[in-house]
């Protein structure tokens, strides 16, 4: 197994910020809550906030999907639930990767049913050619092929979330 650098820090740090302004723009004047999806949305949604000048708030939502392996089991579970109600409030979920898009689309029909203002969805990374349940992802950072990604906040096997950069891992044995 090696470790492919895929996109590297100062790409990122552009993109969540340009993420930030359009989001800034478009949420003026009103009371927005980010909604980081855990684990693998912490690095990316840490970055995302500092860069929104609006007065926000950030509360959790924790899901169980995929243990350690690389396929989507396709059953969806709120581990972590928010601990505030969304009722009125203007809502963007943030996701690390919109794979199948089977856990945003379960997080919308759970989320729209409390109520929320608005509810919009942010991803870091999203692989168009493994769609199962199409999603609108409102605010995207990049599009990837079908390869497994690590780093920044997204992991394998609970390792590599540290790494600053976004990389693939190959079944190339390491030099
Ligand atoms: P989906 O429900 O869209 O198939 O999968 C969403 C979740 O699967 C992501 O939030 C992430 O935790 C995990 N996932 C999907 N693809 C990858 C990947 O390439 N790398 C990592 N580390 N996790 C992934």
């Amino acid at each position: 197994m090696a470790i492919k650098p895929l996109i590297d820090a100062s790409r990122i740090a552009q993109r969540v910020i340009e993420l930030a302004h359009e989001i800034t723009h478009d949420y003026l004047g009103k009371e927005l809550v980010i909604v980081p999806v855990l684990k693998g949305s912490y690095v990316f949604a840490a970055d995302l906030v500092r860069h929104i000048d609006l007065d926000l708030s950030v509360d959790f939502l924790g899901v169980r999907s995929y243990g350690d392996a690389q396929e989507s089991s396709g059953v969806v579970e709120i581990s972590t639930d928010l601990s505030h109600p969304i009722e009125g409030k203007h809502v963007i979920l943030v996701e690390d990767i919109v794979d199948t898009g089977l856990t945003a689309s379960y997080l919308n029909q759970n989320l729209i049913t409390r109520r929320p203002a608005s509810l919009k969805l942010a991803s870091l990374l999203h692989k168009p050619s493994r769609t199962r349940k199409t999603v609108e992802i409102d605010y995207l950072g990049f599009t990837v092929d079908d390869v497994f990604v690590v780093g920044y906040g997204l992991d394998h096997a609970e390792k590599f979330r540290n790494l600053p950069y976004l990389a693939v891992i190959t079944d190339e044995p390491s030099s």
